[in-house]
């Protein structure tokens, strides 16, 4: 298992620097998000072996289960990805380096009060659900402005950018470069966009982070 996710992790890396160059762009500029949900601990402490040092879990819970060990080991870097539920922000905030998925104004409240609590103040995210898939997480485009307005009045440099996850049925470039422009619109330096299936195209639009997920740790 550790060779091959090594191996997975060198082809995803060559092919994040090629898409970077094919689109002007330094490697270095994009930051690779190994996305680890579902795979077991050991799945992590190859990849970090390897050299990956920048995570990504949807489930708090199953993150706490993986990574506070590894801290111990390793300066690695945990992002926090999946839809977030209000119960569950401090925990996020105690064991998050990223949270990618703020999305609104009740999680941004949990988020500030946990933040004063712990003592501890992760980097921000804000999802835009570009698609406006009624099942997804993430602010509505509509209401996105007015957002992140608002998160950056109140978390300063702690927000650095936004995320979005595409429908998956449609062309993502739309979703893509609408996020990118947004980002920049706001002068935030951060954009997290692109998967196994598409993060090609995520950087040829303007992504800053990519997170894979099955093509490095394999199928879930
Ligand atoms: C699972 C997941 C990914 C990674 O997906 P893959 O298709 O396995 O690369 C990226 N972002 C989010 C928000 C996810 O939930």
């Amino acid at each position: 298992m550790n060779d091959v996710i090594a191996e997975n992790l060198r082809r995803v890396q060559g092919r994040i620097a090629a898409a970077a160059i094919a689109a002007g762009r330094k490697p270095e500029d994009v930051t690779l998000v190994a996305v680890s949900k579902t795979k077991p601990v050991e799945a992590v402490a190859a990849a970090l072996a390897a050299g990956q040092m920048v995570f990504g879990e949807n489930r708090v819970q199953e993150a706490e289960s993986k990574f506070p060990a590894l801290r111990k080991q390793y300066d690695l870097s945990l992002h926090i990805i999946g839809g977030l539920q209000t119960n569950k922000a401090r925990d996020a905030v105690r064991i998050a380096d990223v949270i990618e998925s703020l999305d609104r104004p009740k999680l941004a409240d949990a988020i500030e009060a946990a933040m004063a609590k712990e003592g501890r103040t992760p980097k921000l995210l804000i999802e835009v659900n570009t698609g406006s898939e009624p099942q997804k997480a993430g602010i509505g485009r509509d209401e996105a402005d007015d957002f992140i307005i608002a998160c950056k009045a109140r978390f300063g440099s702690a927000l650095i950018g936004l995320m979005c996850v595409p429908p998956h049925d449609e062309d993502p470039r739309p979703h893509f470069t609408w996020l990118a422009d947004r980002a920049a619109r706001h002068g935030l330096q951060t954009v997290s966009m692109g998967m196994s299936a598409d993060f090609e195209i995520a950087i040829a639009c303007g992504a800053t982070w990519v997170r894979v997920g099955s093509a490095i740790f394999g199928s879930r």
